[in-house]
């Protein structure tokens, strides 16, 4: 899935101690080398980067979540290291409702935070697609499955998608 398009404008929040999207949670490749669920990147420390001056552009700089960035909607608590989710809006659209993304910092998303990004789908006419990460013999996989939230055509259309071998938008 394309997670990594949410583009950095003036964050008004900052990372640490959150490394969620350093540590694989995101899939995405650092200087060359593959980070995934249980392959953090070689920088984190899980408290913060230790090359953050001369951290890539692609993806580290141009990438901010939907916590951090400018005008976000989601409450302190909902940093994505105390709340074990990393939210990524507007990524996609159906029958133009907004679509959000939610992947869990973990297994999966907590109760609390996952009842709150389903209350904000609801009351901000938006659509959400969440995911869980999957575990074999105790280890992190490299696949997620996913669920969808919204409106009772949204959520066919995404389970129709994945049946069919297709990413849920
Ligand atoms: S998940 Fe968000 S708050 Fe955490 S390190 Fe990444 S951009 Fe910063
Ligand atoms: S280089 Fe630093 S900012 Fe980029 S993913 Fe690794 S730890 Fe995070």
């Amino acid at each position: 899935m394309g997670y990594l398009i949410n583009m950095a404008k003036t964050p008004a929040r900052d990372c640490q101690p959150c490394t969620g999207c350093c540590d694989g949670w995101l899939q995405i490749e650092v200087e060359g080398r593959p980070v995934y669920p249980g392959k953090p990147c070689h920088h984190s420390t899980g408290k913060g980067c230790d090359a953050y001056a001369t951290r890539p552009v692609d993806p580290c700089q141009q990438f901010i979540c939907g916590w951090r960035m400018d005008h976000s909607p989601l409450p302190e608590w909902m940093k994505p290291n105390n709340a074990k989710v990393i939210v990524l809006f507007d990524q996609s659209q159906w029958r133009g409702m907004p679509v959000d993304v939610a992947v869990p910092v973990g297994r999966r998303i907590p109760p609390r935070a996952l009842q709150w990004l389903m209350q904000f789908a609801q009351t901000q006419q938006r659509a959400l697609i969440y995911s869980e990460q999957k575990v074999e013999n105790g280890q992190f996989t490299k696949q997620q499955s996913a669920m969808a939230y919204g409106p009772p055509e949204f959520q066919q259309e995404v389970v129709a998608r994945l049946q069919n071998g297709l990413p849920p938008y």
